[in-house]
């Protein structure tokens, strides 16, 4: 397989009107929102002892970086085949396809890929099997 056959079957597996790759899922997708931050809150307060102080709460932000965890883009093994490429099971990472004006379309297509549409997305980079041209 060539690189411009590599490129072009990328392409034509990403959903249509979403041609913008970006690695990882939205806060929103992992459930990591203002509504998740209202009941983390609420069960903050719910343990603290009759006449203690609550103390000082983690803002929104530092929350979600929290929530965000170390490495939140990876899914672990899937038996599910590569939403871009196809390849067969193995470990998969979060993507999003995000439409052709994301400052005011705010929908969002999840994908679940292999390391190796990872690296195309966040470099160009093609996996082996791909000719240089
Ligand atoms: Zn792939």
């Amino acid at each position: 397989m060539k690189r411009g056959d590599y490129e072009a079957m990328i392409a034509d597996n990403t959903p249509t009107g979403f041609p913008n790759l970006v690695l990882g899922w939205t806060d929103e997708e992992c459930g990591i929102d203002w509504d998740s931050y209202m009941e983390w809150g609420h069960n903050v307060m719910n343990q603290v002892a009759f006449g203690d102080d609550i103390g000082a709460f983690q803002t929104f932000d530092e929350w979600k970086c929290q929530e965000r965890g170390e490495n939140p883009n990876d899914l672990g093994f899937s038996h599910e085949k590569c939403d871009l490429c196809g390849a067969l099971p193995g470990d998969r990472y979060a993507a999003t396809a995000l439409p052709i004006d994301p400052a005011t379309n705010n929908d969002y297509c999840t994908l679940t890929i292999c390391g190796e549409c990872c690296l195309f997305i966040a470099n160009g980079d093609v996996p082996d099997y791909v000719e240089a041209n």
